[in-house]
């Protein structure tokens, strides 16, 4: 009887396919094979047919492998590969595994724990063979894919080692896969540290997260702005944050701006907030921007560069406000912000997403098929069901917008099809440029200034100088009693405001200009470079600011290294401010920027004469 009852069992088992592992070699490998095989999940290789044997061996790289220093094994070194269903193992790294038990900083920490992670890695190549989970979409645009694609032998995009466990993960998609599969079963902070692909892995690898780690949602807040960047932390936390929308800025004047830019903003509620809700809308302060961009340190953005794939592709984190008044304000475009329908869970994912590609993600920027707007597309489709990312097809950021509009009874809160501008302002979705309100001005101005001799408002803001428009002024001046009252007000008003952006303008495009100035002279750049800090902190990295083990930090590691970047950051800036103050007057005084300066001098003479003007109208 109990013959039969086996023969059934394995019968049983035989049509399901279970594949069993047996192993020939030392007591260590087969004791390390027992112990992976109850730390996966039963059914791992289920899909699979056939017997998966393993064994050890001397491979040809262990002659290599002499360091008894887990951190410091030479590049190339094989530890184990998997033909089919056999799978070979490194006879040094199971003598280390039985002999070394120090505990290392790197890595998986300990060779029992790598042998661990050497064997989930093979069987996991065994397993996705038969799966083919490495090439499953979301995989290839959680890990960051170019394009998504059936080979997984195609190399990886992400290439920041910086905050890899292990770069072998960047082959391609088949070990990426696999080094990921070694975390996600042997490390309790890996659901932490990489929120998504943890999401991911254990989706389809059937491996439970285990919860015991403490993730955090801190990001620190990036800007244009040296003054402000990494200045603050702020919590991306999903259950406060009412909704995510898809941000568009409109076509702009540049060759780089003129197919718009696509984004993303978190509807963050305000911490005095009890309830999550449609009034966290007003909370526009605490509302994030999530923005795609290359990360230029180089600010002479070079067209070639950027059609090959010369510049980082990086996510960016930014103050919703800060981003709107640099389109509609600066680059007079017009920004559109539409709300995505996402689930309570589509959200987390999202956000968990968000961490870990602003925490560890570096692709490349190709104008063309890795831009802002594809990956954008990616990062929005790893959170919606498949059947709503196929409706947002497209490769452009206006696209992409056209797409959720015509589809905006899946994608967004109802149908947003056919609305004109005005409806679209009030329903807080589009906010408009102030292109319309100063081409007014403009116009309005242009008869009493002679210099204002361009009939495009665009033209005249490449063209104008605060040196020309001072002389307009000044004879304004001069004549204004020869005009009626209450034109005197009017025209008076009006170019105090128009003179006041004007000038916020320049001073928002000189630190660039001059940096393009910088791009062009060898010794002019070696001075600048000793200018420090505040140049120095708008190249620096999310992770260099805080050095995770491995991806996200811990709610530990951000609380100690932030606090203490800050603290260093406040006393540098001090004791520098002065210094750094007059060393760039020194720069500036040097010839090439005559023409900065003299401009400098010409907007604090405008600005005197504008608001005396104001006054004199006012008697
Ligand atoms: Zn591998």
């Amino acid at each position: 009887m109990k013959l039969i009852l086996a023969l059934m069992i394995s019968f049983l088992a035989t049509l399901a396919g279970a594949a069993t592992i047996s192993s020939e070699g030392s007591p260590t490998l087969r004791e390390a094979l027992a112990e992976v095989q109850g730390l996966l999940p039963s059914g791992y290789l289920d899909r699979v047919s056939g017997a998966v044997t393993v064994r050890e061996l001397a491979l040809n790289t262990d002659v290599h492998f002499r360091t008894e220093d887990l951190c410091q094994i030479e590049e190339g070194v094989e530890f184990g590969y998997a033909r089919r269903r056999s799978i070979t193992i490194s006879k040094r790294l199971i003598e280390l595994a039985a002999t070394n038990t120090r505990t290392f900083s790197c890595g998986h920490r300990t060779f029992r724990k790598m042998l661990l992670a050497v064997l989930i890695h093979e069987i996991t190549h065994v397993k996705d063979n038969a799966e083919r989970i490495s090439t499953d979409p979301d995989f290839q645009r959680i890990v960051g894919m170019k394009r998504v694609q059936s080979n997984s032998r195609r190399a990886v995009m992400n290439r920041n080692a910086a905050t890899s466990a292990d770069p072998y993960e960047f082959k391609n998609l088949a070990e990426s896969l696999a080094v990921n599969a070694e975390y996600v079963v042997l490390d309790p902070e890996f659901e932490c540290r990489k929120p998504a692909t943890a999401r991911f892995l254990s989706r389809r690898l059937s491996v439970p997260l285990r919860g015991e780690c403490r993730k955090s949602y801190r990001v620190l807040s990036q800007s244009a702005f040296p003054e402000d960047n990494y200045s603050v932390s702020v919590s991306i936390d999903p259950s406060r944050i009412y909704q995510v929308h898809y941000l568009f800025a409109g076509q702009g004047q540049s060759i780089m701006s003129r197919w718009g830019h696509a984004m993303f903003r978190l509807v963050i509620c305000a911490p005095e907030r009890t309830r999550v809700g449609p009034e966290c809308l007003d909370d526009v302060s605490h509302h994030l921007a999530l923005t795609y961009r290359a990360n230029v340190t180089d600010p002479n953005l070079n067209y070639a560069r950027g059609v090959f794939g010369g510049y980082p592709s990086q996510l960016f984190i930014m103050r919703y406000l800060e981003v709107q008044q640099e389109y509609t304000k600066l680059d007079l475009r017009d920004i559109f912000s539409v709300p995505l329908r996402l689930s309570r869970t589509e959200l987390a994912e999202f956000v968990d997403v968000t961490l870990e590609r602003y925490w560890t993600y570096q692709g490349r920027y190709y104008f063309i098929d890795n831009n802002c707007a594809t990956e954008a597309a990616k990062h929005l489709a790893i959170a919606l069901p498949d059947a709503q990312s196929r409706l947002i097809g497209s490769i452009t950021p206006l696209k992409i917008y056209n797409d959720i509009i015509r589809h905006s009874a899946e994608l967004s809160d109802g149908s947003l099809r056919g609305l004109d501008r005005d409806q679209l302002r009030q329903r807080g979705i589009l906010v408009e440029s102030m292109f319309p309100r100063l081409n007014e001005t403009y116009q309005y101005l242009k008869p009493h200034m002679p210099s204002f001799s361009e009939s495009s408002l665009q033209r005249f803001l490449r063209k104008t100088s605060a040196v020309d428009r001072l002389r307009d002024y000044e004879a304004f001046a001069g004549a204004v009693q020869e005009l009626s009252s209450a034109l005197r007000k009017e025209a008076a008003l009006r170019l105090s405001f128009f003179e006041r952006y004007l000038a916020g303008r320049f001073m928002q495009e000189l630190p660039r200009r001059a940096m393009e100035k910088v791009e062009r002279d060898d010794a002019l750049r070696r001075e600048l470079s000793n200018l420090g800090e505040g140049l120095r902190l708008l190249t620096l990295q999310p992770w260099e600011v805080v050095d995770a083990r491995y991806g996200a930090p811990t709610e530990e590691e951000v609380e100690s290294q932030f606090t203490r970047f800050l603290e260093a950051r406040r006393t540098q800036v001090r004791t520098s401010t002065e210094r750094q103050l007059s060393q760039l007057q020194s720069i500036l005084e040097k010839p090439h920027f005559e023409a900065e300066l003299a401009e400098i001098e010409a907007l604090r003479k405008t600005r005197k004469l504008t608001s005396d003007l104001i006054i004199q109208v006012n008697q």
